[in-house]
């Protein structure tokens, strides 16, 4: 009866091989190997033991078995902590777990007063326990209960779903060896029913298991770590995921979607039954067009929805395509809602900063028109509108630098209002103010473009004359002594008109001292008291009238 041992060992030593060879191997796997490898061990021993006549050679496969069946059930209760997921217990803890385990084992490997077994007919073919087998019997199914209790607290906790399909084969396989090795004990140890041992039961229950496992991880990808990964990627994620067969029944549905489609898997889904709001009637139409009558194509939409707050959706449909064949569609949903509001608020952020920008530029352009104005206040005469004596001074002191060094001849003339102090008297300082204007519009109309006219103060008038020898200023100077001679002024709000002369002072500058340069103030402050001079002169002989002065 040797063979059946020997026989369950060379299966569990294939499949071990096949296992081996076959899988992408993970940590998981690794675990799996280990202890498929220890499981060989135990129809090994059970081999052996039957394969000799040495007793003592018996008794050493005896104990090989019973210790490795130890090493198997603190085995299990490791691998059952890795596969729930569960951390491992600290290193204090982890060496307490195989302690019992080990005392078994060392009290058997002792074998005190045989007390943990005893040979029949001299030999250990047959055998009976002592107590010892008896302690450590149970301590050693007490490690497949825990296991069995920390597999049980998985299934029925809600912690893990994407490993309880692999749990649940691993609780099998528990089920199927710790039945057999019951079967066993009961049979062959508590109840003999004959003299003959019945054997390979323990043996049998593992190869059962281990084959179980082995389905499990090629058929159903048990430890497969990207198949967990993908579930739990699926389920994290936080869009959406429905996946249909070919006839819009449901067979995955991701945690983030369940609580809203209130569907189960294997429900059919109705797309039609997804309502938008409002607003989207017309794209409405079109994607529902598209996904009844084109499954092969893709289609999305983006859809309000009104529950508490408003809320926005982006559903996306593509087909699930095998060889060109479609077999389902996936349906992702997207909550749209926080990047509409963000893109909303962007936008309202965009056309706040516009208009800001667009009152800014009106404020530039406002603050470059007033400082137009007031550099030309700087410089034009309140009243008159022509420059003033600190422009046409500041103009002066540059030309006639430029003058001087060139030797351009220049001419400047200086004007008075005769009697003006009469027409303030008789008509008032409005109209005195009305006539120095007029006289002003009148000499205006009688100058070049590049001659300078500013009001010198009061009613006095100074004329710069460019590039003008005394002969072209004379003639300049009589045509405005004319103009305004014969052009009478009107009084404003009466038909009264006022008849005026002016006297004029006339220099010319035709030479310059050429050893002993002046500076351009010294010589304008000379120029402005000689023109007065001039033109006081004009006044003594009689006024209206030019008197002229060239140097
Ligand atoms: P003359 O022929 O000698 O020049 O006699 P005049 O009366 O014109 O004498 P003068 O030039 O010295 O007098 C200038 C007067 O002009 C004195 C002042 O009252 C008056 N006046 C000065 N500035 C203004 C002004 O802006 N508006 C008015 N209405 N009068 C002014
Ligand atoms: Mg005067
Ligand atoms: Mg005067």
């Amino acid at each position: 009866m040797a063979w059946i041992d020997f026989v369950l060992f060379i299966l569990l030593f294939a499949l071990w091989v096949y296992v081996f060879v076959s899988v992408t191997i993970t940590k998981l796997h690794k675990a799996y190997l280990i202890f498929h490898f220890f499981m060989m061990f135990w129809p090994f021993c059970q081999f052996a033991i039957k394969a000799t006549e040495n007793s003592t050679v018996q008794y050493f496969y005896v104990l090989l078995a019973f210790v490795d069946m130890g090493l198997l059930a603190v085995g299990w209760l490791f691998f059952t902590l890795l596969l729930t997921n569960h951390s491992l217990p600290s290193r204090k803890t982890s060496l307490l777990i195989p302690l019992p385990a080990l005392i078994g084992a060392l009290a058997s490997i002792i074998n005190p007063n045989s007390w943990f077994v005893q040979p029949v007919n001299g030999g250990y073919f047959q055998r009976t326990y002592g107590p010892i087998f008896w302690i450590t019997a149970p301590i050693l199914i007490g490690y497949g209960i825990v296991s069995l209790y920390i597999i049980y607290q998985t299934l029925v906790s809600d912690n893990a779903p994407r490993i309880k399909k692999q749990v649940k084969q691993v609780l099998r396989g528990i089920v199927v060896v710790i039945a057999f090795i019951c079967a066993d004990i009961l049979v062959n140890v508590v109840f003999p029913f004959s003299q003959q041992v019945i054997p390979g039961l323990t043996s049998l229950g593992i190869l059962l298991s281990a084959v179980y496992f082995v389905i499990a991880i090629h058929r159903d990808k048990v430890f497969d770590l990207v198949n967990i990964a993908h579930q739990d990627i699926i389920n994290t994620i936080s869009n959406g995921i429905l996946v249909l067969d070919d006839n819009e029944r449901i067979v995955e549905i991701n945690r983030t979607l369940a609580p809203f489609l209130k569907l189960n898997i294997g429900d059919r889904f109705e797309i039609s039954n997804i309502f938008p709001e409002r607003g989207t009637a017309e794209k409405w139409e079109i994607f529902i067009n598209t996904y009844l009558e084109y499954p092969m194509k893709r289609a999305e939409i983006d859809i309000l929805y009104l529950q508490n707050d408003p809320c926005y959706v982006q559903i996306q449909v593509s087909p699930i395509l095998v060889s060109g064949t479609r077999v389902g569609r996936i349906v992702t949903f997207q909550d749209m809602t926080e990047i509409r509001r963000l893109i909303d608020e962007t936008s309202l952020q965009n056309e706040i900063l516009q208009e800001r920008n667009q009152s800014l530029i009106t404020i530039q352009q406002e603050l470059h028109l007033t400082n137009q104005k007031l550099q030309e206040m700087a410089v034009t005469d309140g009243l008159t509108g022509c420059y003033n004596r600190h422009y046409l001074t500041q103009q002066l002191e540059h030309e006639v630098n430029k003058n001087i060094e060139n030797q351009i001849p220049f001419s400047i003339l200086l004007l008075d209002i005769d009697f003006f102090k009469l027409i303030n008297d008789n008509y008032g300082h409005m109209v005195g103010d009305e006539v120095i204007c007029g006289t002003v519009s009148l000499i205006r109309q009688t100058l070049r473009p590049s001659d300078i006219l500013a009001r010198f103060g009061g009613e006095e008038f100074i004329i710069y004359l460019p590039d003008t020898a005394s002969e072209g200023a004379s003639r300049l100077a009589e045509q405005i002594l004319n103009t305004v001679e014969s052009n009478a002024i009107r009084v404003p709000h009466s038909i009264q008109t006022l008849s005026i002369t002016i006297s004029i002072g006339l220099l010319s500058i035709h030479q310059f001292p050429v050893d002993n340069p002046l500076n351009s103030k010294d010589t304008l402050n000379d120029m402005f008291q000689s023109v007065d001079q001039v033109l006081y002169q004009a006044k003594r002989e009689g006024r209206n009238r030019i008197a002229s002065l060239v140097k």
